[in-house]
C-alpha cells in the first residue's frame, strides 16, 4: 500500500528539517558524543528518530520543551514513567518537603505502610514489599516464586517485556525453541535453561509449558503491551489462572504498562486473582520507585524468610529500596495523581486519540487498525494482532520511523519503540486534535 521510494524520500526530507530544526540540540549532542558512550547517558535514547535526541530543558504536565525552545505535546510521558503528567506540583513538593528531612536511612518512614495500604485496596493483594524499579520488582518476585516452589523454570509469553530480566528476554526460535530476544545483548545465561515461552492468547501452548511441574511462575503482562498492544481473546486469563492453580504455578502478574486500565490497573478492572502483581514506572510520579503485592498465603509462606540471619545477601535487596524520598513521592503520586478521577478524564482522551487516527486511517484507505487499552492507544500496520509473534512480524521500522519524526518536527513526541500515545489528565482535547491532524497529513502525504 506503500510507495517505499516516496517513503524514502519524504523520511530524508524530515531528517534534513529535523537538523535544521535542532542547532542547539546538535551542539550539544557533539559535546556528548565523546564522553558519553553513543552520545546519551542510557542506550535506549539513540532510538529516537532523527540524527541526534532532541535535548530536554523542561517537561511540565504534557508538554516538553527542548534545548532550541520547541514545544512539543508529550504522547510519550516517559514511556509510563511521567503518566500522571510532569513536574505536578504534589510530587515537587512532596519531594522537596522529604528531601528536607532526610531521603535514605536504612530505617521505614511512616509514609511506607500508607502506601502498602493504598496498592493493596487497588490491586486486592494484602501484602506488599519495593524496590527501586519494574525490572527488580520482577527480578526481586522470580527469586520468591523460585524459592516458594522448588522449581527452576520460569513462564513468559513470546514477545513480552518485563525490564532487563534476563529469563524474560527471550522469544521462541525455530521449531518452538527458546531464542534470547533480537537486540539482547549476551545473553547472561542460555535463556533456555531458564525459561518456557508461550505465544500470547495460546492456551494449549500454555498447558504444555506447565505440565511438566517444573515452572516456578508465568510471568505476564495481561495485555502485552511492549510489541504493541494486544489484548487477551475472552476467557484467556480464566484458562492462565485455572492452568497456572492446577500445576502450582505461580502468576505473577506485571502491571508497570497496564496501569493505564485503571487505578487497580488491568488486574482490578478485570477481576483478576495473581499470586503477585508487580508495577513500577509512574507509581512514584517518576521518581524510581516499584512494588510487588502477593496474596496472604504468599505472604505468611515468606514470613520465615524476612526474619533470616542471611535476609541482607538474599537477592532481594537495594541500598535504596524504600528509602524515604521514594516512599513519599509513592505516597504523593496516589494519593493525588492516579486516581479514578484522573483516569476520567485521561481515558476519554485515549478514546479520541483513537478515534482521530481511525478517521485519518479510514479516510487514507489504509489497512491500519488502532488498538485501545485504557488511557492507552496505538496504531498498527495491519489488523490487531493475536499474539507477539504476528505483532512483531508486522513491524516496520522505517514507516515508523517517518511518522515518529513527522510528528517530532511538527511538535508532537511519541514513544521511541511504538506508536503509542498514552493520555493524561494534563492532556487536553485541543493537544489530541492537534495529533489527529499531523497524523493525517502524515498520511496524506504518504498516500498522495
Ligand atoms: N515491565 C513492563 C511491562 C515494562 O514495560 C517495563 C519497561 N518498559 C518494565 C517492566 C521495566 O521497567 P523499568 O525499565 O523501569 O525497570
Amino acid at each position: 500500500m506503500i510507495d517505499r521510494d516516496r517513503l524514502d524520500q519524504l523520511l530524508a526530507a524530515e531528517r534534513t528539517r529535523f537538523v535544521e530544526l535542532h542547532p542547539r540540540s546538535a551542539e550539544l549532542a557533539a559535546e556528548a558524543r565523546p564522553r558519553l558512550l553513543g552520545g546519551v547517558p542510557m542506550a535506549w535514547m539513540t532510538r529516537w528518530p532523527g540524527a541526534f535526541p532532541v535535548v530536554a530543558t523542561e517537561a511540565d504536565g504534557a508538554r516538553v520543551t527542548d534545548a532550541d525552545g520547541i514545544e512539543y505535546v508529550d504522547f510519550a510521558l516517559g514511556d509510563t514513567g511521567a503518566m500522571g503528567g510532569h513536574a505536578r506540583p504534589f510530587i515537587t513538593e512532596a519531594v522537596a518537603r522529604q528531601a528536607a528531612h532526610g531521603i535514605t536511612t536504612m530505617l521505614p518512614s511512616p509514609d511506607a505502610a500508607w502506601v502498602a495500604g493504598d496498592l493493596a485496596r487497588r490491586f486486592g493483594l494484602p501484602t506488599w514489599q519495593f524496590a527501586l524499579s519494574a525490572t527488580d520488582a520482577n527480578r526481586f518476585v522470580l527469586r520468591l516464586a523460585r524459592h516458594l516452589t522448588g522449581r527452576p523454570k520460569v513462564a513468559v509469553f513470546d514477545w513480552c517485556y518485563h525490564g532487563t530480566v534476563d529469563e524474560a528476554l527471550v522469544i521462541l526460535g525455530p521449531g518452538g525453541t527458546v531464542v534470547p530476544r533480537p537486540g539482547s545483548l549476551g545473553p547472561q545465561v542460555d535463556p533456555a535453561l531458564t525459561t518456557r515461552v508461550v505465544p500470547f492468547n495460546d492456551v494449549e501452548a500454555l498447558r504444555a509449558a506447565l505440565a511438566a511441574g517444573d515452572v516456578a511462575c508465568v510471568l505476564a503482562e495481561p495485555a502485552l503491551t511492549n510489541i504493541g498492544i494486544v489484548l487477551p481473546e475472552p476467557g484467556f486469563h480464566d484458562a492462565l489462572r485455572a492452568a497456572t492453580a492446577e500445576t502450582g504455578t505461580l502468576l505473577v502478574i506485571d502491571e508497570t504498562h497496564t496501569i493505564c486500565t485503571g487505578p487497580g490497573g488491568y488486574t482490578a478492572a478485570h477481576g483478576l486473582e495473581p499470586d503477585f502483581v508487580t508495577i513500577g514506572k509512574p507509581i512514584a510520579g517518576g521518581v524510581p520507585a516499584a512494588g510487588y503485592g502477593m496474596t496472604a498465603a504468599v505472604a505468611a509462606a515468606l514470613d520465615e524468610v524476612v526474619y533470616d540471619e542471611g535476609i541482607d545477601v538474599s537477592g532481594i535487596g537495594g541500598t535504596l529500596t524504600g528509602n524515604a524520598l521514594s516512599v513519599a513521592a509513592m505516597r504523593a503520586a496516589l494519593s493525588n495523581g492516579l486516581r479514578a478521577a484522573d483516569f476520567d478524564v485521561a481515558i476519554p482522551l485515549a478514546d479520541a486519540w483513537a478515534d482521530g487516527a481511525a478517521a485519518a486511517i479510514g479516510a487514507h484507505g489504509l489497512p491500519w487498525t488502532v488498538q485501545r487499552l485504557g488511557c492507552r492507544a496505538e496504531y498498527w500496520f495491519c489488523p490487531p494482532p493475536r499474539d507477539g509473534a504476528s505483532a512483531a512480524a508486522a513491524v516496520d521500522p522505517e514507516l515508523e520511523a517517518f511518522l515518529h519524526l513527522w510528528s517530532l518536527n511538527r511538535g508532537i513526541l511519541l514513544t521511541p519503540f511504538h506508536n503509542m500515545a498514552l493520555l493524561s489528565s494534563s492532556h487536553t482535547r485541543a493537544d489530541v486534535d492537534r495529533h489527529t491532524e499531523v497524523f493525517a497529513a502524515a498520511l496524506a502525504a504518504l498516500t498522495a
